[in-house]
């Protein structure tokens, strides 16, 4: 199970604050998102189109993980799906990685080429600044669970269609059932406004707390953008601190 950032010694801390380009006086700094939402996990049970039946989110955590089955038939069925044309370019789908009991998820825009190599998401230079900026909240990669809106690459990584978007929702939607997590972090353009169903910009959804299927959700900057401002970190770290307040 995932836990906060507290007992991360300073010196790694302040280790990774630097690869993330901030300075660490920034720390003293509010968040700058005010949580104002409260919904509770939706409980309804899910059969949708990816066959598979999620139990219902109820906030209870169990042990035991009772839920390998629906995981299992969830991997299967993404790793054969044809519902969109992308099936036909991908070398493989990337499904998702990390904790399957994470409270913080943290959802992407697709698989980039390393990613459709590899079959992980966020593995390339995105993914190591990602990696970098979990570390500064006190999470190693394994600790949260990581998805796309997209679970196959789109050609030449351009934007992902709405069709395609749409085919793949139902497999996120299980995902999200199956995780419970707490907080969703949704990175960049594409997965804010897939998620929000919305085509504000970025800079300004990240000043408030949203929900996402009952799970408070907070936005920030993809971290390709943040690879090409990294003036932009600054406010990403901000962000970080509204989703460890969340976790809290
Ligand atoms: N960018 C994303 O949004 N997701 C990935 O998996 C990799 C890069």
């Amino acid at each position: 199970m995932s836990t906060t950032g507290c007992t991360l010694p300073e010196v790694l801390r302040r280790y990774y604050l630097d690869t993330m380009g901030i300075r660490v006086w920034q720390q003293r700094e509010p968040a700058a998102v005010q949580p104002d939402v409260h919904s509770a996990h939706a409980g309804a049970r899910m059969m949708d189109s990816t066959g598979i039946d999620a139990a219902p989110a109820t906030g209870q955590r169990s042990v035991a993980d009772d839920r390998a089955p629906d995981w299992q038939r969830l991997e299967q069925a993404v790793a054969s799906c044809t519902k969109c044309e992308l099936h036909r370019s991908r070398t493989q789908t990337v499904f998702g990685t990390g904790d399957r009991h994470a409270e913080l998820l943290i959802i992407g825009e697709a698989p980039g080429r390393d990613e459709d190599l590899q079959g992980e998401p966020f593995v390339g230079r995105a993914g190591q600044l990602l990696n970098a900026m979990l570390l500064a909240i006190g999470f190693r990669r394994e600790q949260v669970y990581i998805a796309n809106i997209l679970k196959c690459r789109p050609p030449n990584n351009r934007d992902p269609g709405v069709e395609e978007a749409a085919a793949c929702n139902p497999f996120l939607q299980a995902q999200i059932e199956l995780i419970q997590p707490r907080v969703i972090l949704a990175l960049g353009r594409i997965a804010a406004h897939n998620l929000l169903n919305t085509d504000e910009k970025v800079g300004a959804l990240r000043a408030r707390q949203h929900s996402y299927a009952g799970v408070p959700l907070i936005v920030s900057y993809h971290p390709a953008y943040l690879l090409r401002s990294p003036l932009e970190k600054r406010k990403a770290w901000q962000d970080l601190k509204a989703v460890m307040a969340l976790l809290k």
